[in-house]
């Protein structure tokens, strides 16, 4: 019998999606996306450039790379089983330990068949008919998706210095970022390390006592304190276990997500005699204790500042032996946190050694690499090895290298041309159902505390659209504009100065913008509540 229903044309039906979730990036905030995604039933696929899941515990992986958060505060605590199953050997890990763990982690949870490793996305093209994004990437790869999450890492983008030759080099050459699977040789090689940000200073003392001559290249110092690292012992162990859960809390409210407290006293508060004491305590402190467990005032007050750095500077003339070399390993150029503070173990001894030289590229700025070496204004230095520890292209890298095209085709490199504009550190308007979690505009402390804050905020949202059948979630375009306007606002007054990466002045041609989050935690959980109390109102169609 003949049909009497008129024939249904298909090309005008919306395309539906493959896929409800795809997220980008299988670092510790796109694993636990991924992770919570499927518990919740949506169907999901995870998609990773790298060999292997962990994201930064992937690929920088040169020698004694390691945490300078406490391991246990930067693990996930959304199982406590898993918390109790995994015993961190060390307060402040490496990177095998860690890599291992996100592996552990992907096993434990069943995630690994949704997730497709060396792939990079390339194109993510939003469909205003269906709500959808066609996500496209390196080896073919085409798929739909309902959401789109880029957790694609705030430092996963390395960056090189602009000097010419880099490419002629016949030696080994290697950016932290981006180091080989298989273990480099420095057994008596002439070893070139450029740059002594908080990657360099790691790399130095671990192959210092390896390498025949060490050539350190520095463009500027940083404020180095110790990170104070060693075996958990047993008795912490299981002091940790037993304190899961008010430790949880505490990782859960804290303002920067980490376990110090802050101090009771303002600098001046105190007797010349009693700072110093009380620096020296500091100086032996846990890793970012000497930020977040410093004198009140330290971050704020100039003359504060001044004194916590005189005593550092004081530190650094009484390890290193040649006082024009501790003179150029103190900075002149900004206070303690006007750039991310790095922290070391035996990176100022080092320059105690007769096999290690400093070039201070202030004074001879590096001209050229050639087939054998570098050349600066001093002349030529032959090696076997350059290790590139040059940083990123922080926050915004990835995610405008992604070939994302979001309503009437609007690319989001040209969009934030100026620098990002967004809604929390995760959404921007045009954009709709894309998401971005640990990206520009979010950092605040230990990363996977605030991304993990970040990653639950989508969660619930997607849930949210699924129970009452919307299609679309998209920033409205005042939230947005109110979020990066308190960014730029407060970016100006904040202690980071513009010579910082956070402010991405690495990169040539980059927009000078401040690329955290100035409000914090506080402010992120306020914001958030405020969206989920009003129903997502005007987030949702
Ligand atoms: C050496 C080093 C040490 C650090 N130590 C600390 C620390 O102690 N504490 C702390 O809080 N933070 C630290 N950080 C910051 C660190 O980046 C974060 O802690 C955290 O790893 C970020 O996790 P993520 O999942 O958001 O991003 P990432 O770990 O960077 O993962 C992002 C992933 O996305 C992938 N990706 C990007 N673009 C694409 C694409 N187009 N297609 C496919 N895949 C893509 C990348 O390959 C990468 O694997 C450190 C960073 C570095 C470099």
């Amino acid at each position: 019998m003949e049909s009497l229903e008129p024939a249904l044309d298909d090309s005008s039906r919306p395309p539906r999606p493959d896929v409800d979730v795809v997220v980008v990036g299988a670092g510790i905030t796109g694993i636990y996306q991924l992770y919570r995604a499927c518990e919740a039933g949506f169907s999901a696929r995870l998609i990773e450039a790298g060999g292997g899941v962990g994201g930064t515990w992937y690929w920088n992986r040169y020698p004694q790379a390691r945490f300078d958060s406490e391991s246990y505060t930067y693990a996930y605590l959304f199982s406590k089983e898993l918390f109790h199953e995994w015993e961190w050997q060390e307060h402040f890990s490496s990177q095998p330990e860690i890599e291992r763990y996100l592996n552990y982690v992907v096993d434990r949870f069943d995630l690994r068949d949704h997730i497709q490793l060396d792939t990079k996305v390339t194109s993510a093209v939003f469909d205003e008919s269906s709500g959808t994004w066609t996500v496209g990437a390196s080896d073919g790869t085409e798929l739909r998706t309902h959401y789109l999450i880029a957790a694609t890492g705030i430092l996963s983008v390395p960056n090189f210095p602009n000097v010419p030759g880099r490419e002629d080099f016949r030696g080994e050459s290697h950016h932290t970022g981006l180091w080989p699977t298989t273990p480099i040789d420095f057994a008596g090689k002439r070893v070139a390390v450029v740059g002594t940000g908080a990657s360099g200073v790691q790399l130095i003392p671990a192959i210092v006592d390896e390498v025949a001559s060490l050539t350190v290249y520095q463009r500027t110092p940083n404020w180095c304190t110790p990170l104070n690292n060693s075996p958990i012992t047993p008795d912490e162990q299981a002091q940790l276990k037993a304190n899961f859960e008010s430790m949880r809390d505490t990782l859960n409210t804290s303002q920067s997500g980490f376990l110090h407290g802050p101090h009771d006293r303002a600098t001046f508060d105190d007797s010349k005699e009693e700072r110093w004491a009380f620096y020296e305590t500091i100086w032996n402190s846990l890793g970012f204790a000497k930020l977040i467990s410093n004198y009140t005032d330290m971050l704020m007050n100039k003359d504060a500042n001044a004194e916590w750095c005189e005593f550092i500077a004081e530190k650094i003339r009484s390890i290193v032996q040649d006082p024009e070399i501790a003179d150029k390993l103190i900075p002149k150029d900004h206070g303690y946190a006007g750039k991310r503070p790095p922290f070391v173990t035996g990176y100022y001894e080092a320059y105690n050694l007769p096999h290690v030289s400093l070039v201070d590229l202030t004074e001879t700025p590096m001209e050229r690499v050639t087939e054998t070496g570098i050349e600066t204004a001093e002349g030529l230095r032959e090696f076997d090895i350059i290790a590139w520890a040059t940083g990123f292209d922080f926050g915004t890298g990835a995610l405008n290298r992604m070939g994302v095209r979001g309503r009437g085709g609007l690319a989001l490199e040209k969009y934030w041309a100026d620098g990002p504009s967004t809604f929390l550190g995760l959404m921007t308007h045009g954009f709709p159902n894309l998401f971005f979690p640990g990206g520009p505009h979010g950092a605040t402390g230990n990363n996977p505390r605030y991304s993990g804050d970040q990653a639950d905020f989508i969660h619930d949202a997607l849930l949210s659209a699924r129970q009452h059948g919307y299609s679309t979630i998209e920033a409205p375009a005042a939230a947005e504009e109110e979020w990066t306007t308190m960014v730029d606002t407060y970016g100006a007054k904040a202690t980071f100065t513009e010579a910082s990466y956070f402010f991405g002045s690495n990169v040539p041609g980059k927009p000078i913008k401040y690329l955290l989050n100035p409000g914090g935690r506080p402010k992120l959980f306020k914001v958030m509540a405020e969206v989920v109390g009003n129903g997502y109102q005007g987030f949702m169609s």
